[in-house]
């Protein structure tokens, strides 16, 4: 990125000023979107930190614990507070492990201040992927969980997000910090047990025949994983370690099982809020089902008329938490609505975190719970 390239010329510049670069050298750097296209937003530096304009190369020191507000102007200048920018500003601690408070998060690396046309600010978090990792686990899964379902957690993200590098460059990051990509608030919680998992798979990454493979993870398989093609489509050939695979070990978890209901009239509304023309709902069925038990779509009668809907897709409009997942064995229609059946919580693809917790319990090492998860995949070091 470029914007990574500038900011080591400018933090090298300058080093005996002030400021340290705080990036790891030897592992690859992920730009996090914090917050994207704010109007306004507070910050509170812990410690001492340094604010640099990289377009004029002019710095300004922030004073410890006092509030700042960020803002952005129509003409892509920063207003830091009673500071004016010309362009992207980047914010360095003074020295390593310093923290700004931003919300409720906490933040260690280098941040980016970054003004936009509409007059929002953007803020991306710059850090190595091992510190990032350390901000992802906790909140991607509880640090009380056993370690070696912790280190297949961290293999799992470290790939994810090395297989994603890049995904939001036009907002001038590589990921977001939500469930688009991986849950991210900084190092707001941390973990001695995470940090340990994190420094135990210490670059490791899940390939196949020479490649990294776009690895996914997910609450509950419900007893049988999925291809990624059932649930987003696309791919027609499957590599190995991807292919859905048959899970007994997640069938002690809450989600295993399911139902949920939805009143008919809340369907309706969904429906037509996403542009169906529909007046009346009749019935819904399941539709086409891959080998894995996962639903591909379901057939929803409106008007007197079937109609079929990608059954990931009607998850996410009906709520991914109410509807845990798209492996629905049966649709039940009651009187005011419909029940649904089902088996497991999330997209279904890629790594059980319940599977993982369960074969960690039995006595299992992390290498092995990715092998029942990736068949034939294996764990490689990642170069920076
Ligand atoms: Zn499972």
């Amino acid at each position: 990125m470029s914007l990574l390239a500038a900011g080591a010329v400018f933090a090298c510049a300058l080093a005996n000023a002030g400021p340290v670069e705080t990036l790891p050298p030897s592992e690859p750097i992920i730009a996090v979107g914090i917050a994207h296209r704010v109007r306004k937003l507070a910050l509170r530096p812990e410690g001492r930190f340094s604010l640099i304009d990289q377009s004029t190369g002019i710095m300004e020191q922030l004073e410890p614990g006092r509030e700042y507000t960020v803002e952005g102007d129509s003409r892509g200048r920063v207003v830091f507070g009673p500071y004016l920018f010309m362009g992207t500003t980047r914010l360095l601690p003074g020295k390593a492990a310093e923290f700004v408070i931003i919300g409720e998060r906490r933040f260690s690396g280098n941040l980016v201040f970054q003004a936009n046309p509409d007059k929002t600010v953007t803020v991306i978090d710059e850090l190595g992927i091992e510190d990032y990792l350390r901000g992802v686990l906790p909140k991607e899964m509880s640090p009380d969980w056993p370690m070696e379902a912790l280190k297949a957690q961290a293999v799992v993200s470290r790939t994810f997000a090395l297989n994603n590098l890049g995904k939001y460059s036009a907002s001038g990051y590589d990921l977001s910090d939500d469930a688009h990509s991986q849950m991210y608030s900084g190092l707001t919680v941390q973990s001695v047990r995470v940090d340990k998992a994190v420094r135990a798979t210490r670059g490791q990454v899940l390939s196949y025949r020479g490649e990294r493979i776009p690895a996914y993870f997910h609450s509950c398989c419900g007893g049988h994983t999925t291809d990624p093609a059932a649930v987003w489509g696309g791919a027609n050939k499957t590599p190995r370690p991807l292919r859905g695979v048959a899970d007994r070990s997640c069938r002690d978890s809450p989600h295993f099982r399911w139902r949920a209901y939805f009143r008919l009239s809340d369907i309706l509304r969904v429906l037509q809020k996403r542009g169906w023309n529909a007046a009346r709902l009749e019935d819904m069925r399941p539709g086409r089902r891959s080998g894995s038990g996962w639903l591909s779509d379901l057939r929803i009668k409106v008007d007197g008329a079937w109609k079929r809907i990608g059954a990931n897709t009607l998850r996410l409009w009906l709520g991914p938490q109410q509807l845990k997942s798209a492996k629905i064995t049966a649709i039940k229609r009651r009187k005011k609505g419909f029940e649904f059946f089902g088996g497991g919580y999330g997209h279904g693809v890629g790594l059980c975190q319940w599977g993982a917790r369960a074969q960690a319990d039995e006595g299992k090492r992390y290498p092995a719970i990715l092998e029942s998860y990736f068949p034939g995949a294996e764990l490689e070091e990642s170069s920076p």
